[in-house]
């Protein structure tokens, strides 16, 4: 099976160019980070403050039943204890539960174990921030797409306007860059770019012309591979 890892910090467009480029290729999507914002999600309803207490979060997650199914247009679902949860973890504070809760070891292999089975079944286009360094250390293509913290905050802000969320541009900025160190600095896989991937930058660059690259990067990639 092919896998391609895409990796990169929030708000670089990995979720919408993986999406896109997937669907060109007919291979399955996977957006990781909705089952980190799946787990966080439970966790909160379930009234557990993750940065305070993540030996009760770890607990909640072991028993949760997190699952990826397709809709009919092959937008991805994530289910929580068999419910589709997919509309409930875009808000602000999924999005810092998920970062806390990713830092928790015991989540990251039991989510990381749940992938690797995705990966199994067919061709996959995965992203997340550990794709290429652990998830898939032996990915086909390991892509690295990221733009400035400023860029990326202002892609997200429009984004949660668009959706009616009543959110300022700095309190989205701040956000990013809350993530962003939780990310990079956390023990257990941080964001780092995999020593084979390749970066891509996409400031001032079109989500249309992101995904052309993408396609690009890959067919050159997979015709070296196959020599
Ligand atoms: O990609 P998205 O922003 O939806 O991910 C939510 C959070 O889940 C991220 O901020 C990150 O902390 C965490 N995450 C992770 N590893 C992944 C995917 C997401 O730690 N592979």
């Amino acid at each position: 099976m092919i896998k391609v890892a895409i990796d990169g910090p929030s708000g670089a467009g990995k979720s919408t160019v993986s999406k896109a480029v997937a669907k060109e290729l007919g291979y399955i999507y996977v957006d990781t980070g909705a089952m980190y914002r799946a787990a966080a999600l439970g966790c909160i309803c379930g009234e557990i403050d993750i940065s305070t207490n993540p030996d009760a979060a770890a607990e909640m997650v072991s028993y949760m039943n997190i699952d990826i199914k397709y809709g009919e247009d092959g937008t991805q679902l994530i289910y929580l204890d068999k419910e589709n949860v997919t509309d409930f973890i875009r808000t602000p504070e999924v999005s810092i539960g998920a970062s806390d809760i990713s830092k928790i070891p015991a989540v990251r292999l039991k989510l990381v174990d749940i992938q690797r089975k995705l990966g199994e079944k067919s061709n996959v286009i995965m992203d997340g921030r550990d794709i290429g360094t652990y998830v898939f250390p032996d990915a086909d293509v390991k892509i690295f797409l990221t733009a400035s913290p400023e860029e990326r905050a202002r892609r997200r802000h429009k984004e949660l306007l668009e959706k009616g969320q009543n959110v300022t541009f700095e309190e989205v900025l701040e956000d990013m860059r809350y993530r962003d160190k939780n990310d990079s600095t956390r023990a257990f896989a941080p964001l780092v770019p995999a020593e084979d991937s390749i970066m891509l930058e996409t400031d001032g660059i079109c989500f249309e012309d992101t995904v052309k690259k993408v396609l690009e990067i890959i067919n050159e990639r997979l015709e070296k591979n196959a020599l």
